[in-house]
């Protein structure tokens, strides 16, 4: 599997014209989507998740989360009494 290329939050900073602290409070928020290697305090981000956020939209992998993390909690609101 091929994976897809990583940035810093530098390189988006300068690739989008953004400051680096704009793109860290994105990701904080979760307006971008990032990822955070255990272990690690920098983020990683790839680049269809910026051009999504660049843009003012949600990547790919944002909708997905979400429907896992229904996924994940649809048996628990089933109660057997
Ligand atoms: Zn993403």
């Amino acid at each position: 599997m091929k994976k897809p290329p990583l940035y810093t939050t530098g390189e988006i900073a300068e690739a989008y014209r953004r400051s680096e602290y704009t793109v860290r409070l994105a990701l904080r928020d979760q307006s971008l989507h990032g990822e955070k290697p255990t272990g690690s305090n920098r983020w990683l981000i790839q680049e269809q998740c910026a051009e999504a956020w660049s843009s003012g939209k949600k990547c790919p992998h944002y909708a997905e989360n979400i429907r896992l993390m229904h996924e994940k909690t649809a048996p628990k609101a089933k109660r057997a009494s």
